[in-house]
């Protein structure tokens, strides 16, 4: 593989996304207008869409990674709503917990550029960080965030999206359910080809990461389960 492409792949560089004001986060070149595009048809309806993350460095991702297998960070349950008690888990309980909420360092989407976390900024509580928590309950029912997605189901319907979709709109087994994570698919469908499992277990072997022989020993399991079941690119 072309290294250009490979670091980008796996977030090893930046110099496929920029930072617009108004969106204020590190964006895929070619997935900036069309949020744009998004953002002022969700401004019609009265939401005030937002991104909470967009692209993400290998070497953040690496530090999340390692300090959650550490036991620093909380580790969730299977379905998000307590966390775990990581004493109580080997290290295989461990890694199978951590793959449902977070991307092995390198097979992450975030990386690509391509893929946004957005909430409304109008329905948070308060104006704080701390307000958004990115969990089922919010974007569901009578969620702080249900409106804004009952409005962009009906768009993404109607193939209206600008060419956003949600990889992971249904609990597929693998990663959990994020309605609040959309991906550019133009641009990432193309990343999501070129990533293939030879080169998943080839980045794996050289990098500095937590429970890297656990990893290998699973590694088919985690390409197909967590990384390539995701929900079917619209057509
Ligand atoms: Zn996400």
């Amino acid at each position: 593989m072309i290294p250009v492409l490979s670091n980008v792949l796996t977030g090893k560089t930046n110099e496929h996304v920029i930072i617009d004001s108004r969106i204020g986060v590190p964006l895929h070149t070619r997935a900036v207008f069309p949020f744009l595009s998004l953002q002022k048809e969700a401004q019609k309806s009265g939401f005030d869409l937002r991104v909470a993350s967009a692209f993400r460095a290998y070497d953040r991702q690496l530090v999340i990674w390692n300090e959650k297998a550490q036991g620093k960070r909380d580790i969730l349950n299977y379905s998000g709503g307590s966390t775990l008690d990581y004493n109580q888990l080997n290290r295989e309980e461990v890694l199978w917990a951590m793959l449902r909420w977070s991307s092995v360092p390198g097979a992450s989407r975030h990386h690509w550029g391509t893929e946004v976390d957005i909430y409304d900024y109008n329905a948070l509580n308060s104006p704080s960080s701390e307000a958004l928590k990115l969990i089922p309950a919010e974007v569901e029912g009578e969620g702080s965030m249900a409106a804004l997605h009952r409005w962009l189901d009906k768009l993404i319907d109607a193939k209206k999206a600008f060419g956003f979709f949600r990889p992971y709109e249904m609990d597929r087994g693998g990663v959990a359910l994020e309605k609040w994570h959309l991906s550019y698919t133009p641009q990432s469908f193309l990343y999501d080809e070129s990533y293939t499992y030879d080169f998943f277990v080839e980045q794996i072997e050289q990098s500095d990461i937590e429970l890297k022989d656990v990893i290998l020993q699973h590694s088919e399991k985690i390409f197909q389960t967590y990384m390539k079941n995701i929900c079917p690119y619209p057509n």
